[in-house]
């Protein structure tokens, strides 16, 4: 990963090498953090970060669902982003702050631990890569079964949930994928590992719920914004796996993943095998929106 200068850390700026935990920190040992991932973009305006508030109000959430107290506001967490955003020089960049309980006592209960807090930012391109975006990825339904409300928050980005995905990402890249698909407990379709799914069939974009066990994705939200201005019926609805393994067209959203077409799903092609003509009309109106070249969507974009 490519080192920025600083990291923000529990309200000021530390050398990024220097951003440092005690090994017996309550996280490490419970999956007691949440986190969130976000990405400012380049723009003529300077950096411009994608869907702030929306970003740090799900951290809040998240913390929520694990029953953490939130040290910081939504407001202060974006005034300390920018800060750190602009001292490190990015232009553009993935984002990640965290929210942790720390080093004090062991046991279940974090509850007597101190909470720590840290934003990171660094330079980073596209997370399934530029071929992925342009010519879509092959995916792997999944031998796991994606975490739902009676064990785990699937609402929160905690920590914890992500062993799951982790799992579900590692066993597609050894069978030779690029990404995993996971069912839910009730056999839908639930999302990727850190991405959700769009469906397109006869023309209709169709998105997943978060009743399937799906994160509530802000740019799954952007995605479905954008389809609807450009004149798309939008629906929203459970998918088995047949209906995505039939469809004209699907893709991924996901901060990190961006807006990935999907070509193949276990040895079977999707629609024409490539990027769709939907897909790419709301890719390419996706990307000049984080890029502030498309007005109307500049209530989205926080200037640095
Ligand atoms: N699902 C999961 C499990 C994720 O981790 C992510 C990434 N945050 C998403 C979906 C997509 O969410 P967003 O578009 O808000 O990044």
């Amino acid at each position: 990963m490519k080192k920025s200068t600083y990291i923000w850390q529990n309200g000021s700026l530390v050398n990024w090498d220097d951003a440092k935990v005690h090994v017996l920190t309550h996280a490490l040992h419970y999956g007691t953090a949440v986190f969130e991932g976000i990405r400012a973009y380049h723009t003529d305006k300077g950096a411009a970060i994608f869907r702030a508030k929306e970003h740090f109000d799900r951290l809040e959430d998240s913390a929520k669902l694990i029953y953490m107290k939130t040290p910081y506001t939504s407001d202060e967490l974006i005034t300390a982003t920018k800060h750190l955003i602009k001292e490190n020089k990015l232009n553009s960049c993935y984002i990640r702050p965290t929210l942790f309980f720390g080093y004090g006592v062991m046991g279940l209960n974090p509850s007597p631990n101190p909470i720590e807090t840290m934003i990171a930012a660094w330079e980073w391109g596209s997370y399934l890569g530029e071929d992925g975006l342009k010519n879509g990825i092959r995916c792997k339904m999944s031998s796991y079964t994606r975490i739902d409300s009676r064990t785990m928050p699937p609402l929160a980005k905690t920590s914890a949930n992500y062993l799951n995905s982790g799992l579900a990402k590692q066993e597609a890249l050894r069978c030779g994928y690029d990404e995993a698909i996971l069912l839910n407990s009730n056999g839908f379709i639930a999302e990727g590992p850190g991405e959700n799914l769009f469906v397109i069939k006869d023309k209709v974009v169709y998105a997943t719920r978060a009743e399937d066990s799906a994160l509530r994705g802000i740019t799954a939200d952007s995605a479905k914004t954008i389809a609807k201005n450009l004149g798309y019926e939008l629906r929203e609805k459970s998918f088995i796996r047949d209906e995505i393994l039939t469809a004209d067209e699907l893709f991924f959203t996901g901060t990190a993943a961006e807006i990935t077409p999907i070509r193949e799903i276990d040895g079977i092609q999707i629609g024409n095998g490539s990027r769709g003509p939907i897909t790419e009309h709301i890719q390419n109106t996706f990307f000049d929106v984080v890029t502030g070249k498309n007005p109307s969507y500049s209530h989205w974009l926080t200037l640095v």
